[in-house]
């Protein structure tokens, strides 16, 4: 069993305390509505800490019209005068990365120095992003008509913009959004999860305190359905983004395109793990383990389905159940501890689900299997085997700590297997034989791929992916990109 840590540990009684959330409009906290209320929990107790007020008709409408004039004004600032803005923000961020981990900690569960690497890796992203929104250069075409003195084509931002996020990365969504759209010159209205509320406030509070005119971001919450459906119907946004499941993701992608609206999403994923003959396979299992727990599972590029070669088969599975077992597991706030909880007891129940019925199917349990005997919704890094592909966790993505092991004995099988979902975010391939890396790079089908390593999310390169996994990209060059708009301006004299 993992280690567990936290129980009547003294030192929970001194938590941080966490900040009342709120919604944020117009350059002003709104602390309370008329339409009430909802609990935020801490997943590492199940107890309620805060309550979020829900934004209603009212809120949603003052935040629109807010970024229709945010827009306006944030768009004919100077991109050398944003990016010092944008800059301004991100030294508070980086500022105040301890305390915004914190309250992440509190309301998501994740290891503290997790929290705080997320808080400082999205300080580096919006920066990157402010960075190029200077370099957005025309082109110039000659032209081919006579009289005709100029044709440039131009990249103008797109207008304001809807930004979904959810709970898994409650910082690092959000920067990549605003990072883009504010880089771009447009403006926001940010719709965090409502799980997550005070991290994502924390953050936008960062753009106020460094002098964001009122109006260019706006956060609301509470109704998601309520809200995606009032601001994507609503004229003066131009562009909408989401991250979260692929069924969310397709009904506000239907949504948007009744409306005739640009759209990016960042959906759900079913990573493989292809681990060659020749790999290290104790050395690939050790970097595994920690790719796979990492957020208790709860990535969209995390590794779930590892296909190692058969020859190398009982090595990795022995290193990774040893790994996986050896974690310690407990509250964020504890220090040493390397996985959290999961975010909801929904969430455990549908863990156990995707576990009775690999079982069901004849799979075996290796580690794991079952929740924590213990207040919070902790569940035990669980590893998988023989693992029929009939069986759901083959095929839906768990969002959660497990992983399921299988061997392979043919690299274009092991390629194909992979492939055969209808997923396409991640995928990754251990081996040091140059043409298996070739052919691994090629013929994944994936967003991103990841030869020797899980770094495949980083600030300077687009995250997004193929077929079920999105549409666009967020992050680099191409993060920025997708908030503009082509524009071709012709003058004859
Ligand atoms: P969920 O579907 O309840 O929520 C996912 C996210 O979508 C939340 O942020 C939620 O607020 C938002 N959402 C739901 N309905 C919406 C609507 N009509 N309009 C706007 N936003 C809406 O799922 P969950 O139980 O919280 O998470 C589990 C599933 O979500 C997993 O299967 C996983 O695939 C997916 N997920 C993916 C990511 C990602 O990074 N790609 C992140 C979180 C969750």
């Amino acid at each position: 069993m993992p280690k567990i840590t936290g129980m009547d540990d003294p030192s929970r009684a001194a938590l941080p305390a966490y900040p009342a959330p709120a919604l944020y409009i117009d350059g002003r906290r709104i602390e309370a509505t008329d339409d009430g209320d909802t609990p935020v929990f801490d997943p590492s107790s199940g107890a309620v800490i805060a309550r979020l007020p829900v934004a209603g008709p009212a809120e949603l409408e003052a935040a629109a019209a807010a970024a229709a004039r945010g827009f306006e004004a944030w768009r004919r600032v100077l991109p050398l005068e944003r990016q010092r803005v944008i800059e301004r923000a991100t030294a508070l961020l980086r500022e105040r990365a301890p305390a915004i981990a914190a309250v992440l900690t509190c309301e998501q569960g994740k290891p503290l120095a997790e929290a705080e690497r997320e808080v400082r890796l999205s300080a580096d992203i919006i920066d990157f992003l402010a960075e190029e929104g200077k370099r957005l250069a025309s082109r110039g075409v000659p032209p081919r008509t006579p009289g005709v003195a100029s044709q440039t084509v131009q990249r103008v931002p797109v207008g304001p913009a809807a930004a979904f996020t959810p709970w898994n990365f409650p910082v690092n969504l959000p920067a990549r959004k605003i990072g883009g759209a504010l880089a771009a010159g447009c403006s926001v209205v940010l719709k965090p999860d409502e799980r997550t509320p005070a991290s994502a406030l924390a953050l936008v509070q960062c753009f106020a305190d460094a002098g964001l005119p009122a109006g260019v971001l706006n956060l609301v919450a509470g109704r998601p359905a309520q809200i995606s459906q009032a601001l994507i119907a609503d004229a003066r946004i131009a562009k909408v983004s989401f991250t979260g499941s692929v069924e969310v993701g397709r009904q506000l992608g239907a949504l948007a395109a009744a409306q005739g609206k640009r759209y990016t999403s960042e959906l759900g994923g079913h990573a493989p793990v292809v681990v060659c003959a020749d790999a290290d396979a104790v050395a690939v299992a050790t970097l595994a383990v920690a790719a796979k727990y990492r957020n208790a599972g709860q990535v969209c590029a995390s590794p779930i389905r590892f296909l190692v070669h058969r020859s190398r088969y009982a090595a990795f599975r022995d290193a990774f159940v040893a790994g996986a077992q050896a974690l310690r597991v407990g509250p964020g706030l504890e220090p040493g501890v390397q996985m959290g909880p999961l975010i909801a007891p929904h969430r455990l129940e549908a863990m156990q689900g995707f576990v009775d019925d690999a079982r069901s199917h004849g799979a075996r349990v290796a580690c794991g299997g079952q929740r924590l005997d213990r207040p919070g919704w902790f569940y035990a890094p669980t590893v998988l085997e023989d693992v029929p592909l009939a069986a759901r966790v083959q095929r839906e993505e768990p969002f959660g700590p497990i992983a399921v092991l299988d061997a392979f004995d043919d690299l274009d099988e092991a390629i194909a297997r992979a492939n055969a979902l209808p997923y396409g975010l991640a995928a990754y391939g251990f081996t040091h034989d140059l043409r298996a890396a070739h052919r691994l790079a090629d013929g994944l089908q994936a967003g991103m791929v990841g030869i020797n390593h899980f770094g495949v999310s980083q600030p300077e390169t687009p995250f997004g992916g193929v077929k079920a996994s999105g549409i666009g990209h967020e992050s680099g060059l191409e993060g920025l990109l997708g908030y503009t708009e082509v524009k071709f301006v012709s003058i004859a004299t």
